[in-house]
């Protein structure tokens, strides 16, 4: 049997209190079959709501973003330490759409990586090219300086904390995903990038995720890419179905979907 693999929903802004209430409560009662870890992230608002219901089964709670400071005058922010007072495990840094509609910069998401793990939290740091960085061959160039930037001054014993998730903007939301053999190129570019660069003792944990469209038909054969640990999933997670459809047809090799 594989080892488990890591699937973290990110609700993005969707779903009302009682709609993530009534989605936890049947994705843990489906959720006792399967092997994965799971991780949900929904919205600030449903985060104690998720807590509740998922961490007795096991089920991994992350929210998608916060602020760096612990707390001050920063109208509208949450911070890592809340969310670490909470009992929250995970959170969701650089995805494309916080870099993209509310101008992250590198900078902001390295001090917020540093935030979460000073508050004992794991970071799930989002890298990824754009549609043209990928046609003028620029992946890699993206790739590596993304990583660089988030682990700028980051000490090695807290990378086996750190999940990246490799996520192609152009194929983020929209029906399109990487071609499996181009993923497993780039996959095996990110570990050894991270291995040359900064020690294999350091990076052996750093789990490493596909995101972009991965849904209840393609997500076992990308997610079967080497070294890919597991994927982040937007849109496919919303629906319980799709979700636990994806999370089944994980399941150990030669094993049916259940
Ligand atoms: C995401 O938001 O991180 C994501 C991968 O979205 P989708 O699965 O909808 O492409």
């Amino acid at each position: 049997m594989g080892k488990p693999k890591f699937i973290v929903a990110n609700f993005k802004m969707n779903k009302t209190n009682r709609e993530a209430e009534e989605f936890f409560k049947n994705l843990v009662s489906g959720i006792k079959t399967v092997n994965s870890e799971v991780a949900i992230c929904p919205t600030f608002l449903c985060l104690e709501n998720a807590l509740s219901v998922c961490h007795k089964y096991g089920i991994k709670v992350g929210a998608q973003n916060c602020y760096f400071e612990d707390f001050g005058a920063f109208t509208g922010e949450v911070s890592a330490f809340m969310l670490s007072s909470i009992g929250v495990d995970y959170v969701i840094l650089g995805h494309s759409e916080r870099r993209n509609y509310f101008f992250e910069t590198d900078d902001i998401i390295n001090k917020k990586i540093k935030s979460v793990l000073k508050n004992n939290l794991k970071p799930i740091i989002c890298i990824g090219e754009t549609s043209s960085e990928r046609k003028n061959g620029q992946e890699k160039e993206k790739i590596k300086a993304q990583i660089d930037f988030a682990l700028k001054g980051i000490l090695p014993r807290k990378f086996a904390e750190i999940t990246i998730a490799y996520e192609p903007i152009w194929a983020i939301g929209t029906g399109q995903t990487v071609d499996p053999q181009k993923a497993e190129e780039i996959f095996s570019f990110i570990k050894n990038y991270l291995i040359c660069t900064y020690g294999e003792d350091s990076v052996r944990n750093i789990r490493l995720l596909y995101g972009g469209s991965l849904n209840e038909n393609n997500a076992k054969e990308l997610l079967n890419i080497p070294n890919v640990d597991g994927g982040l999933i937007g849109g496919a997670s919303l629906n319980l179905d799709k979700f636990m459809s994806i999370l089944k047809g994980l399941e150990s090799e030669g094993e049916e979907a259940k």
